[in-house]
């Protein structure tokens, strides 16, 4: 087998540099939250693939299940010849987003076609055109979600023009403008009301926790004053819960913690065990609106993908991911305060970040932990943040010795 250093040469000359990787070694095998080098090495795993492998890498019931569909069938196209478990993973989406209206969904590949769908029907149901989003947001790389997006570094430099009639309004951000849930709902409201207008705005969207803004958590009562608003003003709340969802945050969804049924829901990464699907869930009012044959795409929902996606759902149901997510906190977040050079620990569940001085620092921090066999993420606006996104099946004596390898980097100079 070639080595990482060989792949690495062959990769300068063959893949787009615009392409980059967080380690420079290359992956040979990964089973629940480790991974396994092409030279031997082994990783813990705080990265999941970008919080995907929830249900843990090559989890058994997802590789049965993938196994076995791909025998029976690998792609018929659902627009041409449909199947039960897309509209099985139909169904669990309605059953498993918080709301208890009527529902319908539609799946797709990736989360930022998942949120460009979400806006589709909004704009479709709403006849309205406005799509207001929030400082530090992430949606995704396609035109659109570009457009959603916030940080122009990486995502957005040198790719415009970007599409018309996205407005961003001030998200909640408690350890830098101090302000309550009310008081920072009302500032994004004001902005909205005054430069947008309310009977304009087809759609607000936003991460219920914000994923690589920052693990930005706003304040108690910012998601429901704007849900409120959003009601309000015929407005479609559309909770982005791509990386916050199934199970990550020690809910079903993040949505949950603070009560609030959003009217569409989009969803990708955990939900498909590691392959790729996504889907758009929510009012069936909404998704009903638009006309048959206007949402859709050849692999949207592919049969492996949902087979995949099946047994992650049953996987996170029957082991009680959610509670797991909710234990992972209990141990990360009380390991993770009092370190001097953190300013604040934050996240919900398995979704757990550190903000830290500025971006060199959380760079060199997460250099030292991959230096010590353990994989972390940076993110935030200022790049200063270091994030946690442990597959929910990582035993204790990983999660632990996890934490000492980020604790002991965090405490170096
Ligand atoms: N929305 C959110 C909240 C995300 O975290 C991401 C991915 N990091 C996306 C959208 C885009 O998903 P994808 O990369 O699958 O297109």
């Amino acid at each position: 087998m070639a080595s990482s250093e060989e792949l690495h040469k062959r990769r300068a000359t063959a893949v787009a540099r615009g392409v980059s990787s967080v380690l420079s070694s290359y992956v040979d095998t990964a089973a629940g939250a480790r991974l396994t080098d092409v030279d031997g090495r082994e990783w813990i795993d705080f990265a999941s693939g970008i919080a995907v492998t929830s249900v843990g890498n090559a989890a058994p019931r997802v590789v049965e299940a993938v196994r076995a569909q791909a025998e029976r069938f690998t792609h018929t196209c659902f627009m041409v010849a449909p199947y039960e478990s897309y509209v099985s993973v139909c169904e669990q989406l309605i059953d498993l987003t918080p709301g208890t209206f009527e529902k319908r969904a539609a799946l797709f590949n990736s989360g930022a076609e998942a949120v460009e769908n979400a806006v589709k029907i909004a704009r479709h149901a709403t006849g309205r055109q406005a799509v207001v989003v929030f400082d530090h947001a992430y949606h995704g790389r396609t035109n659109l979600t570009m457009a959603l997006t916030a940080k122009v570094m990486p995502y957005k430099h040198g790719f415009g023009p970007f599409a018309p009639e996205i407005y961003r309004a001030p998200m909640s951000y408690p350890l830098r403008d101090g302000l309550s849930g009310p008081e920072a709902a009302a500032r994004a409201v004001d902005v909205i009301e005054k430069q947008v207008g309310s009977g304009n705005v087809a759609a607000v969207l936003i991460e219920p926790i914000q994923g690589e803004g920052g693990f930005v958590v706003p304040a108690p009562g910012f998601l429901p004053a704007l849900a409120q608003w959003a009601r309000t003003a015929g407005a479609v709340f559309i909770a982005d819960e791509i990386q916050t969802g199934f199970c990550r945050t020690g809910d079903w969804f993040a949505s949950a913690h603070e009560g609030i049924e959003p009217d569409l829901v989009t969803t990708a990464k955990g939900m498909g065990g590691g392959l790729p699907i996504a889907g758009v869930v929510g009012r069936a009012e909404l998704m009903d609106a638009v006309h048959a044959g206007g949402l859709g795409g050849t692999y949207g929902g592919n049969p492996v993908a949902c087979a995949a996606a099946l047994a992650a759902i049953e996987t996170m149901r029957e082991l009680d991911l959610a509670a797991a997510a909710r234990g992972i906190e209990g141990i990360l977040v009380p390991g993770l305060q009092g370190i001097e050079s953190v300013h604040e620990v934050r996240g919900r569940g398995a979704m757990i970040a550190v903000e830290l001085a500025d971006a060199a620092r959380a760079a060199a921090v997460a250099a030292r932990c991959h230096e010590a066999g353990l994989l972390v993420l940076t993110c935030g606006t200022y790049g200063n943040v270091l994030r946690f996104l442990p597959p929910l099946v990582i035993s204790d004596d990983d999660l632990r010795r996890g934490l000492d390898i980020v604790r002991n980097s965090l405490l170096l100079p």
